[in-house]
């Protein structure tokens, strides 16, 4: 897809903004590629619509070509519907011990082997003492299965006791993981090779009986459309709290994983990448991002493009710096910098003569809430007090105080930092230009 959009628009030599026109063109071809990735129609036209928005009008920066900025507006736009607000996929709420798991899902679909590869992940990375049961009573080879998982890995299974329903098995499951003070309980459902209201009713019960602090649902990632069908039918009859999409080691595009989060709304918390024990991954929304668009080298080139973008923004304020201008706007975006690299060190220590002032911010507990209570207190001054802070007399500093919720003293740390950097800046504008960015870039 990348070469194809930049086919398309390496013929517009004119550098400015993306016409509606150029942009109508390079929705076609994204168009295609997502529904050869199998994404559903719906999905794919509502994602259509969304980066066409973002994309119309958007500036083409002089060091990126139109195709780089349309592929970096789509790739930005995958990761963000993959990823929604989950921010740490690769957790479970396992707090409270015992906390019971519930696997389910269609037959065949890796629910056994990923009970077992999440049990060795959480016994090996998470110290936790695991339980693992088989309530798959329909097939008596199933709970052997788990059990022989069970030895390679080193986790406790459940003793197989013949005739006993799901239901039961559940309950003595649950009593053995308090009796045996095991941290985690997970229960491995049977499956259907389609959805019936057998199963359905099934899994209910046991869902009452053990109240899950997770219910995964676990599907074939090959098998596209059906897997999100799947999941909308077991979130309406059980709830489920995450999905595992397994067989991405194999060729499907990934398509699934991104109609799975627009149709169902929930997270993608793991993949399985192979029959092996291991072969289980925490979802990484870039590398799905990377396969729906089709190409390996996409990660480096937007990281290329949003490189070439950051630069040019530290050259704009390297600017103003040395026309000798670092007003309050110019303090929130360095404080908002700093939250996004991590802290003082981050930005400051890259300038120079800035290391040692950071160092000693540092010292001074600049966390990350300290920079919040600073970003909300240049939030509360008005439009022309950020550009001009000279005017914050004792009045002014009290309604912005107050306005943020904080007390003046805050405000006045605010405002001698806000000194000592401008004071630094001019200092830094008078420096050699073309230095100083080499040092920036490091
Ligand atoms: P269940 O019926 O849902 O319990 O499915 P199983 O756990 O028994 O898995 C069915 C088959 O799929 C087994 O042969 C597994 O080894 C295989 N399998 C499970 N997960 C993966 C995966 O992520 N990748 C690949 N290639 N095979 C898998
Ligand atoms: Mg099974």
């Amino acid at each position: 897809l990348s070469e194809r959009l930049g086919g398309v628009f390496d013929r517009l030599t004119k550098a400015g903004a993306l016409s509606e026109e150029d942009v109508k063109t390079a929705m076609r071809e994204v168009r295609t590629a997502l529904l050869e990735a199998d994404v559903s129609l719906p999905v794919t036209r509502d994602f259509v619509k969304a980066v066409t928005r973002k994309a119309t009008g958007a500036n083409v920066t002089k060091s990126v070509t139109p195709g780089q900025q349309v592929v970096k507006i789509v790739h930005d736009e995958l990761i963000e519907m993959l990823s929604g607000d989950n921010p740490n996929p690769g957790e479970l709420k396992v707090d409270s011990p015992p906390a019971p798991i519930l696997m389910v899902g269609l037959q065949g679909g890796g629910k056994t082997t990923t009970t077992a590869k999440l049990a060795k992940r959480l016994k090996d990375r998470n110290g936790k003492r695991v339980l693992m049961a088989s309530l798959d009573t329909n097939r008596p080879a199933a709970m052997e299965q788990l059990e022989i998982l069970g030895r390679q890995i080193g986790v406790d299974t459940l003793p197989i006791i013949p005739g006993q329903d799901a239901v039961a098995i559940a309950k003595r499951a649950k009593q053995q993981a308090e009796l045996g003070g095991y941290d985690v309980y997970m229960l491995d459902t049977a499956g259907r090779l389609s959805i019936d209201e057998e199963l359905m009713t099934q899994v209910e019960r046991v869902r009452d009986v053990a109240t899950p602090r997770e219910t995964l649902l676990v599907v074939d990632g090959l098998t596209g459309q059906d897997a999100v069908t799947t999941a909308e039918n077991f979130d309406s009859r059980i709830g489920i709290s995450g999905v595992v999409l397994t067989r991405m080691d194999g060729d499907g595009r990934g398509g699934a994983a991104l109609s799975m989060r627009a149709v169902t709304g929930k997270p993608i918390k793991f993949v399985g990448l192979g029959e092996k024990m291991d072969a289980l991954d925490e979802f990484h929304p870039q590398r799905v991002a990377g396969r729906i668009l089709g190409m390996g080298d996409i990660v480096a080139l937007v990281e290329k493009a949003q490189e070439t973008l950051e630069l040019e923004q530290a050259e704009r304020m390297m600017k103003r710096f040395q026309k000798g201008q670092f007003n309050m706007n110019d303090l929130r975006s360095q404080l908002e910098q700093m939250i996004k690299m991590g802290g003082m060190q981050g930005v400051m220590g890259m300038m120079p003569g800035m290391g040692k002032m950071a160092k000693q911010a540092e010292a001074a507990g600049m966390d990350d809430k300290l920079l919040r209570r600073q970003i909300a207190l240049i939030g509360s001054m008005t439009k022309k007090e950020r550009a001009n802070p000279a005017l914050l007399q004792a009045s002014r500093k009290k309604r912005i105080a107050a306005g943020a919720g904080l007390d003046v003293q805050e405000l006045n740390r605010l405002l001698k930092m806000h000194r000592q950097m401008a004071d630094a800046m001019k200092k830094l504008g008078k420096m050699n230009k073309s230095g100083l960015m080499r040092q920036m870039k490091g």
